[in-house]
Formats: C-alpha cells, sequence, structure tokens
C-alpha cells in the first residue's frame, strides 16, 4: 500500500470514517463497517446523487427493488454464465490467486510466463469463476432454492420497467435511479474499499428510443463527469477511458468509464454503458411478456435502449477522501517559532462533510461559558450535523476538526457572556467572524448553500 494510502487509511480509522469489519475475529474477508462520520459522509453522497438525479432532471423517478430476486432473472441477464466471470489462476507453491487480467499487464506479463508475480512459482491454467453470489431461499437447502444476491442494482429497475411507466405514466425517454447494495464474489479485494465484496451501487437507467442513444450517452457521460467536478473533485485526476470490446461487461455496446487518480493509480469511479435492447429484449424472451415500449403517436413497438450510469459509493467515498486529504508542513497557522508539526486538513465539500459544524467553549472551566456553548449546540442539533467538543486547548480542538472537514467551528468566549454572540471560523480560510446568537441559524444556511 502506498504511504498516502496507509495513511487515509489510518485516518479512516482513528476518526469514526471506516473499520475493517468483524475486527476482533481478524477481518472478514475484506468487508468495512462505515463507522459514525463514515455514515454521514456515505448517506451525503447519496443525497447529493439522489438530489441531482430526481430534483435537477424532470423525468428520473427513483426505485427501491429488493435484493433478493428469482434466480431467472440472473439467468434472463446472462449472470450466471461466461458473461459475469473472471478469470482465476493459482500459483502451484504460494496458493496466492490472482485475476488473471490483473497479471496479464505487459509489465508483469506473470500469465504469459505462468510465473507467480509474488514468489515465482509455477501458476496453474486461467479457469473461469462466476462472481455471483449464491444463498438458499427457505429451509430446505437444495437446487430448487438457490438464489442469489444481486450483483448490479440494475436487474431490479429492469423488473420494474413496466411498472414504473404504467403507474407513474411516464413517456419514452425517462430514467429510473436507485440506490442499494451488490454483492460480488471477487478473486481479490484490494485497496481499501475501492474494489469489496459487499458495495453499494447507485444506478441510473435512462430508457430511450435506439435512435436516440448515441446522444444520451455522450449527454450522461458529461453530466456525470461534472458531477464529480462540481462536488470539487480536481479535474486533473478524472478521465474518461473508451473500454475496448474485449474488455466491456457482455450486456454492453458501448462503455465509458470515469477513472480518478488515486494514490495507487487510475481506477474506474463509474461507468457510464450503453446496454442496447440487451436486458428488455433477454427478458422478454426468458419470461415471455413482451417489455416492448409502445409509442401511441409514432405507433412504433420497440425495445427502447438503455443508457446506464453505473457508480459505486464506497468509490467515490475514496476519492472523495484522497482528494480532501491535504497535509500541512510546520502547522497552518504561522507561529514565530518554526514547528515540526504536520497538520491534516480534509477539504472536502460543504455537501459531503460529514460534520457541518462544531461548538467549543474556549475554556472548561468557566461554567457560565461551558453552559452557553451547550445551549447552542442544542440549537443547532437540529438543523445541522454538529459535534460538541470541550477537550484540549482551543488551537488542538481546531485542528481535530480540520482533520475531519468540519466546515465552521464556533466558538463561545468570555465576550459571549456579554454580546450574547460568537465567533465562526471558517475551515478553509481560518477567517473568524463574530456572530449574534439570534441570527447563527440564518447565517449558517447561508453560508452552507454558498
Ligand atoms: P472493475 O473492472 O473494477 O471490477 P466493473 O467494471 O466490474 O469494475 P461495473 O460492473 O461497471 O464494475 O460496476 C459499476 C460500478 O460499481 C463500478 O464503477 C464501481 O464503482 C462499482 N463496483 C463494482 N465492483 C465493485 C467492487 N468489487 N467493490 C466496490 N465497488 C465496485
Amino acid at each position: 500500500m502506498t504511504d498516502l494510502m496507509s495513511k487515509i487509511v489510518s485516518l479512516a480509522k482513528r476518526r469514526g470514517f471506516i473499520y475493517p469489519s468483524s475486527e476482533i475475529y481478524g477481518g472478514f474477508g475484506s468487508g468495512y463497517d462505515f463507522g459514525p462520520l463514515g455514515v454521514e459522509m456515505k448517506n451525503n453522497i447519496k443525497r447529493a446523487w439522489w438530489d441531482e438525479m430526481t430534483k435537477n432532471h424532470e423525468n428520473i423517478v427513483g426505485l427501491d427493488a429488493a435484493i433478493l430476486m428469482s434466480p431467472r432473472v440472473w439467468q434472463a441477464s446472462g449472470h450466471l454464465t461466461a458473461g459475469f466471470a473472471d478469470e482465476l489462476v493459482e500459483c502451484k507453491s504460494c496458493h496466492k490467486r490472482f485475476k488473471a487480467d490483473e497479471i496479464q499487464h505487459p509489465r508483469l506479463n506473470s500469465l504469459t510466463s505462468g510465473v507467480c508475480p509474488e514468489c515465482g512459482g509455477q501458476l496453474t491454467e486461467p479457469r473461469k469463476f462466476n462472481l455471483m453470489m449464491r444463498t438458499f431461499v427457505g429451509p430446505v437447502e437444495d437446487e430448487a432454492a438457490i438464489t442469489y444476491l444481486r450483483a448490479e442494482t440494475c436487474q431490479g429497475i429492469f423488473m420494474n420497467y413496466e411498472n414504473v411507466l404504467n403507474s407513474m405514466r411516464l413517456k419514452i425517454p425517462f430514467g429510473i435511479a436507485q440506490i442499494g447494495k451488490a454483492f460480488r464474489n471477487e478473486i481479490t479485494t484490494k485497496n481499501f474499499i475501492f474494489r469489496i465484496r459487499e458495495f453499494e451501487q447507485m444506478e441510473m437507467e435512462w430508457f430511450c428510443h435506439p435512435k436516440d442513444a448515441k446522444k444520451y450517452f455522450e449527454f450522461w457521460k458529461k453530466e456525470r463527469l461534472n458531477w464529480f467536478i462540481n462536488l470539487g473533485i480536481k479535474k486533473e485526476n478524472l478521465r474518461l477511458r473508451e473500454v475496448p470490446k474485449e474488455e466491456r461487461p457482455h450486456y454492453a455496446v458501448e462503455t465509458v468509464d470515469i477513472e480518478y487518480k488515486f494514490p495507487f493509480g487510475w481506477g474506474e469511479l463509474e461507468a457510464i454503458n450503453n446496454r442496447g435492447d440487451f436486458d428488455l429484449s433477454n427478458h422478454s424472451k426468458y419470461s415471455g411478456k413482451d417489455l416492448r415500449y409502445f409509442d401511441e403517436k409514432t405507433k412504433e413497438r420497440y425495445f427502447p435502449y438503455i443508457i446506464e450510469t453505473s457508480g459505486g459509493i464506497e468509490r467515490s467515498f475514496l476519492a472523495f477522501l484522497c482528494n480532501a486529504y491535504q497535509e500541512i508542513k510546520g502547522g497552518r497557522t504561522k507561529t514565530t517559532k518554526p514547528t515540526k508539526e504536520i497538520e491534516i486538513l480534509l477539504k472536502l465539500d460543504k455537501r459531503i462533510a460529514p460534520i457541518k459544524v462544531a461548538v467549543l467553549p474556549l475554556v472548561r472551566n468557566k461554567p457560565k461559558i461551558v453552559k452557553k456553548a451547550k445551549e447552542v449546540y442544542q440549537l443547532l442539533k437540529p438543523h445541522f450535523v454538529c459535534q460538541y467538543d470541550e477537550l484540549g486547548s482551543i488551537g488542538r480542538r481546531y485542528r481535530r476538526q480540520d482533520e475531519i472537514g468540519t466546515i465552521y467551528c464556533l466558538t463561545i468566549d468570555f465576550e459571549s457572556l456579554k454580546e450574547d454572540d460568537l465567533t465562526i471560523r471558517d475551515r478553509d480560510t481560518m477567517a473568524q467572524e463574530r456572530v449574534k446568537i439570534k441570527d447563527l441559524i440564518k447565517v449558517l444556511k447561508e453560508k452552507m448553500e454558498n
């Protein structure tokens, strides 16, 4: 793991963003749990995406389909066959397993030479390994009871395409957006939360006339790239990659990946796929139900093409963390004495930061100041995600808040008792201004929206 990644992983655990799953039992299959700050931040990412899809576009509606579906869904979708399998190779000496395409890289070239990149032992021939996670429904664990944890959320959307179309009286083009868990029995998990076996996807399926598919593919590519940029991801760390035919998922006519430059290299954040009519035509064939769309005006009956935007929440989360992480050598406040200290600043976008406001009494041994600070905390709590902190020097508390990306620190001091006001310190500029407590909610709301 790179030095920067180790620092981010350690910060994430230390400050309550992300913990290893089942840690007291030695961890579990590179699963991760989101702590108090992690869940706030994750919810903020989901909220930003949901609002973008369902509020900023006129004709996108939401859905929350069940994770467990009929296994026939997965037969029709092609996920039970070779289409959704990775190639696995194993070292005969150290028994390490690798995804064949990972070690096919020209620099490593282990696959063609048949040599293990870890220990130099001999590799087995690649064999197909299906990524679907199996489970049983009902009390008897026989073949008939087998079903699967969904490997992509979009199948729930295709299952409800007709329900949504009819109940919401929609006309093509329109979109259905969904956020939810997906599961893949990945051969290897790595790079913290980048590749895990249980993750969350935010997917939007855009149903359109086949002749418009190209136009909308271009449209969504730009929209999605801009979403990340608008939320503060640096442009130079984002790129679009046209995925060549041999690498594309089995259902895709065209794929472009939005990639982010993680500390360990470029990695896929989100895929934009033109799925053609693969899904609706296959589900029609397998279910016997005609899922073609009927255009009342033109009297045309056709399978809509689907343009999909498919992003992983954990990967976005990791990109936001990496993008925001800054180390300031010598500290942020220039003192007369040079200091060797390194301060961490998490410069997250206001919408993504988990804690919006911290309430800090200047000192904790003056009951009147503490009382006032607690009153301010109670006042703000219903409006903003807040923290109250009275431990340690004020400078130290500012640093603790900077490290988790808190946007504003409010300090209640001696003057506050006389003036009924406090100081607001801005995370990014460190500028401080005094504000009357009676105006506080209004001022903070304006600042947050700015
Ligand atoms: P990769 O090539 O990295 O395995 P993929 O091409 O299989 O990814 P898609 O099927 O396009 O991924 O899934 C859409 C999105 O879901 C990805 O862009 C990613 O953000 C997320 N995702 C997929 N697999 C995982 C995983 N194992 N862990 C975390 N996120 C994932």
